[in-house]
């Protein structure tokens, strides 16, 4: 880990800006999975323990309207926080002015404030999201130190983070310091084997995921929707499943580059509409009807998969391996968390994004090493790209053994 933590700094007495990632689903005002609230609590109970002045604040999904705003508030955040926390968390309603700046004036040592969804200040020009210089200095002139737990939103330079990082020290926080260690550090020095298992909608949207994974996993395992573009350029009739005829000499070449390490799915299972409760059967490549469409990987792909993984020492999991959302079709999906969550000799790393909503709601939420809170940012650290929200803390130490290492 080349950035500085948390731990790196003193916090006592200070008034501590923390970037948290509390983006979560919220459905008729009521949080449906609080991961990512859950995630972030070592952050805030260090800062309180420290004795810091904790002022938290998070996007919560895309603000563009007035409309968007009235049911996008943090408010239903702060009172989960608080129960969480054990503490009160007081929220402040707005994202600048007078009411806040009283607020954090008034804050006493250990004390928790949380402020307004950072994407109300979108409405007027998308200054948050487009890293608006007089807004991230603002947000600044608010702390002394600035803490960036939000994993979630790294891959993109913002306001709310980058935007504060020129102005003040700035460091990871545990959150942030474990993904980047377990993605990041996972992928470049993996224990070996080390197999990746990519599925999803789209081969479009893994491409570089692929391609950086070719040049470091063992093997890496291919299902979900991706697979039948993958099929396709081999030759098989895909009936009408998923595929993306643009990227079908791409799935050629990366066949043809992978030279055996990519392994994909022999069965399926097909159906003619696209929903749950539609009859459906478990056939071969080979014999799939012109208006039939895969939505989940067969027994015999699971079997294999499950051979290709025996003795694996790093698993990286990114994509269900079906529509998953459909329980006749999501058996692949489900048998992948149970195999994963019996390698008790192995890091298992679950992607962000749907992998990691399908491992928590099939109840695997505690069964792997980890799983990423970061949908976007999570797939671009496996791609190798650089996170701006990360690329902008301030660097670590050198080590003192002088290798270079930063530990
Ligand atoms: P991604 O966000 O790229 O990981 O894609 C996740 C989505 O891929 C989920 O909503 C799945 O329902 C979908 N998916 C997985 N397998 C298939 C498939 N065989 N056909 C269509 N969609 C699929």
């Amino acid at each position: 880990m080349n950035k500085k933590t948390i731990e790196d700094i003193e916090l006592y007495g200070k008034r501590v800006l923390v970037r948290v990632d509390f983006n979560v689903p919220i459905k008729s005002g009521v949080i449906t999975d609080d991961n990512r609230i859950v995630q972030a609590l070592p952050t805030i109970r260090y800062v309180i323990a420290e004795k810091g002045k904790a002022i938290l604040f998070s996007h919560l999904g895309r603000v563009e309207t007035a409309e968007d705003k009235a049911k996008s508030s943090l408010l239903p955040v702060a009172k989960r926080l608080e129960e969480l926390l054990g503490q009160p968390v007081k929220f402040i309603p707005v994202t600048r002015g007078e009411v806040l700046e009283s607020a954090i004036a008034g804050m006493k040592n250990g004390e928790v404030i949380m402020f307004e969804n950072t994407r109300f200040e979108d409405i007027e020009g998308k200054k948050e999201s487009k890293n608006n210089p007089e807004l991230g200095l603002y947000w600044a002139s608010l702390g002394d130190v600035f803490v960036n737990d939000a994993f979630g939103t790294a891959h993109r330079a913002h306001a709310s983070n980058s935007g504060i990082s020129t102005h003040l020290p700035a460091v990871a926080g545990f959150l942030m310091e474990k993904e980047l260690r377990y993605i990041g550090g996972t992928v470049d020095n993996p224990l070996r084997p080390f197999v990746a298992i990519l599925g999803g909608a789209k081969v479009s949207d893994k491409i570089g995921v692929i391609e950086n994974l070719l040049a470091k996993a063992d093997k890496i395992l291919i299902g979900g929707g991706m697979a039948y573009t993958f099929m396709k350029a081999l030759g098989h009739n895909i009936g009408t499943s998923i595929c993306e005829e643009d990227k079908i000499d791409l799935a050629k070449s990366l066949l043809e580059k992978a030279k055996g390490k990519i392994i994909l799915p022999v069965d399926l299972v097909v159906t003619k509409e696209f929903a749950n409760d539609t009859p459906f059967r478990t056939t071969t490549y080979g014999d799939i009807h012109d208006d039939e469409m895969g939505l989940d990987v067969g027994p015999k792909t699971i079997a294999l998969f499950k051979k290709e993984l025996k003795g694996a020492k790093t698993v990286v999991w990114n994509g269900p391996l079906g529509v998953f959302e459909f329980a006749n079709f999501a058996k692949g999906t489900r048998a992948i968390c149970e195999i994963l969550a019996d390698m008790k000799d192995a890091r298992t790393i679950i992607g962000g994004g749907d992998s990691a909503a399908a491992a928590i709601q099939m109840g695997f939420s505690d069964k792997f090493t980890h799983i990423s809170t970061g949908g976007g940012a999570s797939l671009e650290y496996l791609e190798g790209k650089a996170l701006p929200g990360v690329e902008s803390l301030d660097d670590a130490e050198p080590c003192n053994c002088g290798c270079g290492c930063n530990n």
